[in-house]
């Protein structure tokens, strides 16, 4: 698309020497569409005093004036002619979509993560709001000026008369069918007096969204008198709320240590001076219990979830931006809740990787909601029990403020952790997956009437199927990818990008007729899990059995009240859950995370580990902690086993530092991207070529690394590449990247991407 600034014609005069009655005012104006900008145009005189930063105005673009919609970002006067820029030619929205503070953070990703301002709008404003979700357009009457002239209104015909005395009676604007009913009068009557200038009308968009569907007055539930822990780290809490400044506390506490109860009264005390929290979690829909501990508790809290329909979410955000709700509770985008006033923020769970969003912009809520409660002036607590080496790091060198929970409530003891080496358990396995002491585990806690969790990371039947005469390996044409056997529909499928194929009984390449379903999937595991215990109740937690909204709730809930003893699956089970009947985990193979490609694959063990063994132990009676790995000496795997952070943070941290990775560097990843491989090589090696050329240039310390395909190297089609830049001035790598974005053009179907902070190593 071809771009034109506002078309600003400098006239010869110095400022100083235009009539001020030429200043103009002027609103900076981004677009979704458009990389570039702001562009100025000028306020015509209609729009003084209505047009706001933050709202959305329609404006001419180009040479064609095509009219396109765009955010205003500020408003200025602008010492030119009146005629020297283009006007906005009408708003979209009666109101700013977001306050100030909101506003300066837009502007701090866009320079940040390098992505341009219309598009942080739009990835801050829902789109529910954006759209008006849940509203419609009303046409409101009032009475004009000339109706408070007594002549004017005694001179009407009768039935006019009485229904102008009714409107102004009414003394707030009616709706024409409200002014209908109450002066018992025709549209023909109300029209009349409009056309003479004695009624006037405006619309004005209302909310039609039911809000009684949303639930609401839950039963209060007291809070407990805290521990000594908890009442020492609340007290820290208080101080940087009672401070007015901005700090940031970690709130390192053991799983089980009563976190959640902290959070909650600190924000007891902010809604009392009247102000709101935002409480971020990693995934609202796998924590339930989280959210109906917080309505339990507080009288107005807000939800907000990507698979509420559009009039809820705006519902929720107007409720939120007039001050009623108290507590807003939601995944990574909830710190973009409007509140405005804004107290206190909270980030549980604050190592999970979801915090990062993986599409543009590719922002993080932990550094996001650093940014927001800094300008805010206000605390923002990150809670963790394996907190991420980032936060970990800056809390020990005093950026950020540290408090612990280092024991359970009650002094209830950290589960015991055993490993099985599966390198020497092997003949035990008897062709499954579960070793002989983890069987009997399960068999004495089904006896004793606990219950067990199961952690696999892998979903799917088989992990890999292959041809065990000729070794091919069926995989994915778009990804070049291995294909997981999944056994409902006897279906092979790519993880990546959902290709689906029936599985193959002879091998496609060879025709041997006993192909292989090799490696093990959570739905492999659930049928062996089953054979061996036949009378159980097992229920699976993966992405593949959780596609329904609710189900998560559903399984949950079932889990919670007894009626399943072995509940297994991925990832998803070892997060946030708190079943006090849960006796005994088993991690079916710690290594799944470990021999990743990326520099965080041992905290991502350590951490997974950790939280998962934190599942366990959590009422009266003691939990216990299987896990089988082929790495029980790896120090991750160690550490995790003996729930000792500090072990693994101070090795991790070593290593860390020695390969001057993060939380020692500021990391960016370019991934390059298209549809034919040498030229998207070609296309790579030219901007790394000339990023190293800058860096030569400037004189800067940062490192490249790459370009190199990385382990997805074939993605829809598409060939990959990445390169990563390290460095430890993080606004000199800022600085570089900006300026190469700006002077990169992709070549035909080419794509790249900048990824600040990347979590994603694949
Ligand atoms: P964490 O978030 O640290 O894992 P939770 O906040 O879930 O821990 O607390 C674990 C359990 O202990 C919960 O069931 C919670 O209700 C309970 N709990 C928390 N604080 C107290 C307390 N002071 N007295 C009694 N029980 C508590
Ligand atoms: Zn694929």
């Amino acid at each position: 698309m071809e771009l034109h600034q506002g078309e600003l014609f400098p006239d010869d005069r110095a400022p100083w020497e235009i009539d001020a009655a030429n200043e103009t005012p002027s609103a900076s104006v981004v677009f979704p569409e458009a990389p570039y900008g702001p562009y100025d145009y000028r306020i015509p005189d209609e729009l003084a005093g209505i047009v706001q930063p933050a709202m959305r105005v329609v404006v001419p673009l180009g040479k064609g004036n095509r009219e396109i919609v765009g955010y205003v970002l500020s408003i200025q006067m602008a010492m030119v002619p009146q005629s020297s820029l283009k006007p906005i030619l009408r708003t979209v929205d009666h109101e700013p979509l977001c306050n100030g503070s909101l506003l300066q953070l837009i502007q701090w990703m866009s320079r940040y993560y390098l992505v341009p301002l219309g598009q942080v709008f739009e990835a801050v404003i829902p789109a529910g709001v954006r759209a008006g979700a849940g509203t419609r357009n009303q046409t409101l009457l009032r009475p004009s000026e000339l109706a408070s002239e007594e002549r004017a209104v005694t001179a009407l015909p009768t039935k006019q008369r009485q229904t102008l005395q009714q409107l102004i009676l009414a003394d707030e604007p009616l709706s024409i069918e409200q002014l209908k009913h109450l002066a018992q009068c025709s549209d023909g009557v109300i029209k009349k007096l409009r056309d003479i200038g004695l009624i006037e009308s405006y619309t004005e968009r209302v909310m039609t969204f039911d809000a009684s569907t949303v639930p609401g007055n839950f039963e209060r539930i007291p809070a407990p008198a805290l521990s000594a822990d908890q009442r020492l780290a609340l007290q820290t809490i208080f101080q940087s709320i009672e401070s007015g400044e901005h700090s940031t506390i970690l709130l390192h506490g053991v799983t089980g240590s009563g976190k959640t109860e902290v959070y909650m009264q600190a924000i007891e005390q902010v809604v009392s001076y009247g102000r709101q929290a935002i409480v971020l979690v990693p995934e609202i829909s796998l924590t339930p219990q989280t959210r109906s501990r917080f309505q339990h508790r507080f009288q107005s809290v807000a939800v907000l979830h990507s698979s509420m329909s559009g009039p809820e979410r705006h519902y929720q955000w107007r409720r939120i931006a007039d001050g009623h709700a108290q507590v807003i509770i939601g995944p990574r985008s909830a710190i973009f809740a409007p509140a405005p006033y804004l107290g206190l923020v909270i980030l549980d769970e604050e190592h999970e990787n979801t915090f990062k969003q993986e599409t543009v912009p590719r922002y993080h809520a932990r550094d996001v909601a650093i940014h927001r409660t800094a300008l805010e002036k206000i605390p923002l607590v990150l809670g963790s029990a394996t907190p991420s080496l980032e936060t970990f790091h800056r809390a020990r060198r005093g950026q950020f403020r540290m408090v612990s929970l280092p024991r359970r409530i009650l002094n209830r003891p950290l589960p015991e952790v055993t490993t099985i080496d599966l390198r020497s358990t092997r003949i035990d396995v008897n062709r499954g997956s579960l070793s002989r002491p983890l069987l009997q585990a399960i068999e004495r806690t089904l006896a004793e009437k606990g219950q067990t969790i199961l952690l696999l990371n892998r979903r799917g039947y088989a992990t890999s199927i292959q041809c065990p005469s000729c070794g091919h390996v069926v995989s994915c044409p778009d990804c070049d990818l291995p294909l997981t056997h999944h056994r409902d529909g006897s279906k092979a499928t790519c993880h990546y990008c959902d290709y689906t194929i029936a599985a193959p009984n002879v091998c496609p390449k060879c025709g041997f007729d006993a192909i292989r379903f090799a490696g093990l999937g959570t739905q492999k595991l659930e049928m062996e899990v089953q054979a061996r215990f036949p009378d159980a109740v097992i229920a699976r937690m993966d992405s593949d059995t959780m596609k329904k909204p609710g189900s998560h709730e559903r399984v949950l809930a079932e889990f919670r009240g007894g009626k399943v003893q072995i509940l297994l699956g991925t990832q998803m089970i070892a997060k946030g859950l708190d079943f006090p009947n849960v006796l005994l985990v088993g991690v079916i193979n710690a290594d799944t995370t470990l021999h990743f490609p990326d520099f965080r694959a041992s905290e991502k063990t350590f951490q997974l580990v950790t939280q998962v063994a934190g599942r366990t132990g959590r009422g009266d009676r003691a939990g216990e902690v299987l896990v089988q790995t082929y790495s029980p000496d790896h120090p991750a795997i160690v550490a995790a086993c003996k729930h000792d952070y500090k072990m693994f943070s101070s090795q991790e941290l070593k290593q860390r530092e020695e390969f001057g990775y993060p939380p020692f560097s500021s990391l960016a990843r370019i991934i390059f991207r298209g549809p034919d491989q040498v030229e998207a090589n070609e296309f790579a090696e030219g901007v790394v070529k000339k990023i190293q050329l800058e860096i030569a240039r400037v004189g800067a310390k940062i490192r490249v690394l790459g370009p190199a395909p990385p382990p997805i190297a074939k993605l829809r089609g598409h060939y990959r590449f990445h390169a990563m830049l390290i460095s430890q001035d993080a606004a000199a790598l800022n600085a570089l990247l900006s300026r190469i974005q700006s002077s990169t053009k992709p070549p035909g179907e080419n794509l790249y991407l900048i990824d600040i902070d990347p979590q994603d190593m694949l």
